[in-house]
């Protein structure tokens, strides 16, 4: 695993957990989701790219929020969309 240059993960100690299992933005629309990420800056979680909306890459282009931890149970990696970079943790 490279975290190539990446400064946005290294200082994230606690990791956000999410706080609620569904895409907030996707029940809006009445839209359906795969996985879901919780942004760690502000907490919100959002639907992955998987997902036919992607809402957490769209938090990440309007809010420039750059890390993400998976809110899949029993996954435990964060991800940096400016660096395209993963860590586990
Ligand atoms: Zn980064
Ligand atoms: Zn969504
Ligand atoms: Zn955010």
């Amino acid at each position: 695993m490279s975290d190539g240059g990446c400064s946005h993960l290294s200082i994230i100690d606690d990791v956000k957990p999410a706080t609620s299992y569904e895409c907030a933005e996707c029940v809006k629309i009445g839209s359906s989701w795969v996985h879901l990420r919780t942004c760690q800056t502000c907490g919100v979680t959002h639907c992955c790219d998987s997902s036919p909306m992607r809402h957490a890459t769209a938090h990440f282009g309007s809010s420039g929020h750059p890390v993400v931890a998976s809110a899949e149970p029993g996954e435990r990696w964060l991800y940096c969309y400016p660096d395209e970079a993963y860590a586990e943790y």
